[in-house]
C-alpha cells in the first residue's frame, strides 16, 4: 500500500521546490520521504498515515510547552475573534515588549518581528548603523538565519573574509563578513589585534544548536565580551534557538555574561511567527522611527501571533518548569549514550536546559571539525530506526534536538527502550 506521506511528496515537488518550503524538512541529509504532519499534542504529532511519533524536534524550538496546550490555543481562539491584523499598534505588543525586558537580562527595549532571520539582520543592521562600521565576525557552524551578510562560510586563512555559502550572495556582501573557529578564543584575539577597530559586531549562538549541540566554553564567550568592549564593537547573542530554551533568561544568566543586543525567536512566538530583537535603549534608539536604522514589517507584532507568545511566556515562568525541562533531558541524553555505549557504539549524548544533542562519535564534539568527524552515515541509519520506532529526531546529524514539558519520564522511558531496540538493529 503506497503512503499518504509519499503521495503528498510526489505532489508537493510538483509546486514547491525540493518539495518543502524549509529545506531542512526534505529528508535530503537522511534520505527516504519526510513524514506529513496532519496534528499534533503535547510530546507527540502524527504524520498522513496517522502514524504517531514522539516529537524531537518540538517545530524547532517553540513548542516548549508541548503541542496545542489548552492555554495556548485558547489565547490564540480569542485573539482571532478581535481581528487577524491592524498595522497599527496594539495593547498586546507593549504587555509582550514589557514581558520580555522583564524576563532577558540586559534588554531594556525590544523591536518585534515575524521570524529569526529577521531579527538578526536586523540586529546586524543597528550594529552596523550604531558603530558606523561594516566588518562583522561570525563563527562556522552557527547559523542565524538567510540574510546575505550571514550565508558565509570560512576563508582560506586567518584574515580571509569569507565566501557565499549560497549562490545568489555577492562577494562583495560576503566579503565583509570574517568566519572564525567556534571555541577559538586565540584566533579571535588574534583578529581584534589585527582589525578591532573595523569590526562592528561579532555575532554568536552561545549554545550553539546548528551544528548538532556544541554549547560555548564560558572562556570563549567572556573572551569575546572583553574585546568587543575594548573595541567599541557590538556583541550579539543569537538566542533565537537558545533563549527561553536553555533556562528562561536564556544563554547570558547561564554564562554570566551580558550581551549588547540579543536575538529572540521560536519560543517566543509558541508557534506562531514572532521574533525579536532588542538590547540598551540607547542602541536600540538608533532603530527607525527614532535613528537612522531602518526596519519594519506588515505582519510585526501580529496580535494572534503575540496571544500564542504571551501565553507561551506566562507558562514557561511556572515555578520549577527549567527545573523539570532540564531533568527531563538530561534523563533523554543520559538514558541515550548509556543505550548506545551498551550495544557497543561510539556514541554519546549531551544536554543543555530543553536541548539535546546526540553523537556517533567516542567523545561529545566541541568545536565544528570535531562535529564535521563524527559518523553521520550511522546517525543517518538510527534516525530511519528511531523514526520506525515511532521517535522523530531531527533529521541531520547536525541538528540539535528540543523537549518539551510535556515529555515526561513515561514518555522518556518509551523512547529509551525504542532507542534499546533501534541500536539492537543498527
Ligand atoms: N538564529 C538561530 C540560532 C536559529 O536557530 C534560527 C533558525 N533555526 C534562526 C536564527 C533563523 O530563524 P527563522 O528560521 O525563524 O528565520
Amino acid at each position: 500500500m503506497t503512503s499518504n506521506n509519499d503521495i503528498l511528496f510526489a505532489r508537493a515537488q510538483q509546486t514547491t521546490p525540493g518539495g518543502v518550503n524549509s529545506p531542512v524538512r526534505a529528508f535530503r541529509s537522511v534520505g527516504g520521504t519526510p513524514r506529513f504532519i496532519s496534528r499534533a499534542e503535547g510530546p507527540y504529532f502524527w504524520d498522513a498515515d496517522d502514524k504517531r511519533y514522539i516529537d524531537y524536534i518540538g517545530s524547532w524550538g517553540p513548542a516548549i510547552v508541548g503541542h496545542t496546550h489548552p492555554e495556548v490555543i485558547s489565547a490564540v481562539q480569542q485573539a482571532i475573534t478581535r481581528g487577524l491584523s491592524f498595522g497599527a499598534p496594539t495593547e498586546g505588543e507593549v504587555l509582550m515588549a514589557e514581558e520580555i525586558c522583564k524576563i532577558v537580562p540586559n534588554v531594556e527595549q525590544v523591536r518585534l518581528v515575524s521570524s529569526g532571520t529577521e531579527a538578526t539582520m536586523s540586529a546586524l543592521r543597528l550594529a552596523r548603523g550604531a558603530t558606523k562600521r561594516d566588518k562583522i565576525i561570525k563563527f562556522e557552524g552557527c547559523y542565524h538565519g538567510h540574510a546575505d551578510s550571514l550565508l558565509v562560510k570560512a576563508g582560506s586563512g586567518l584574515l580571509t573574509f569569507g565566501n557565499p555559502t549560497s549562490a545568489g550572495v555577492p562577494e562583495d556582501f560576503s566579503k565583509h563578513t570574517l568566519v572564525l573557529d567556534y571555541n577559538n578564543s586565540q584566533q579571535l584575539e588574534e583578529v581584534f589585534a589585527s582589525i578591532g577597530d573595523q569590526i562592528a559586531c561579532v555575532i554568536v549562538e552561545p549554545v550553539a544548536g546548528n551544528m548538532n549541540l556544541i554549547p560555548a566554553t564560558k572562556e570563549f564567550l567572556q573572551t569575546m565580551r572583553s574585546l568587543c568592549t575594548q573595541h567599541g564593537s557590538i556583541l550579539i547573542f543569537d538566542e533565537v534557538m537558545c533563549g527561553f530554551r536553555v533556562g528562561l533568561q536564556g544563554a547570558q544568566a547561564l554564562y554570566g555574561i551580558a550581551a549588547d543586543l540579543i536575538c529572540m525567536g521560536k519560543v517566543i512566538g509558541g508557534g506562531l511567527p514572532v521574533a525579536a530583537f532588542g538590547g540598551r535603549a540607547d542602541l536600540m534608539g538608533h532603530m527607525a522611527p527614532l535613528g537612522g536604522v531602518y526596519q519594519a514589517g506588515t505582519l510585526s507584532g501580529n496580535p494572534v501571533a503575540v496571544a500564542a507568545g504571551m501565553s507561551t511566556l506566562k507558562l514557561i515562568q511556572a515555578p520549577g518548569f527549567y527545573e523539570t525541562l532540564t531533568t527531563q533531558t538530561r534523563q533523554l541524553a543520559d538514558g541515550l549514550q548509556a543505550a548506545g555505549q551498551a550495544a557497543g557504539f561510539d556514541f554519546c549524548a549531551d544536554a543543555v536546559g530543553g536541548m539535546f544533542g546526540i553523537y556517533f562519535a567516542k567523545e561529545i564534539p566541541r568545536s565544528y571539525a570535531a562535529m564535521m568527524a563524527t559518523d553521520k552515515e550511522k546517525f543517518n541509519r538510527f534516525f530511519h530506526l528511531m523514526l520506525d520506532e515511532g521517535v522523530y529526531l531531527a533529521p541531520s546529524a547536525f541538528e540539535a534536538g528540543f523537549v518539551s514539558i510535556q515529555h515526561d519520564s513515561a514518555i522518556i522511558a518509551a523512547t529509551l527502550e525504542a532507542a534499546q531496540r533501534a541500536f539492537a538493529r543498527l
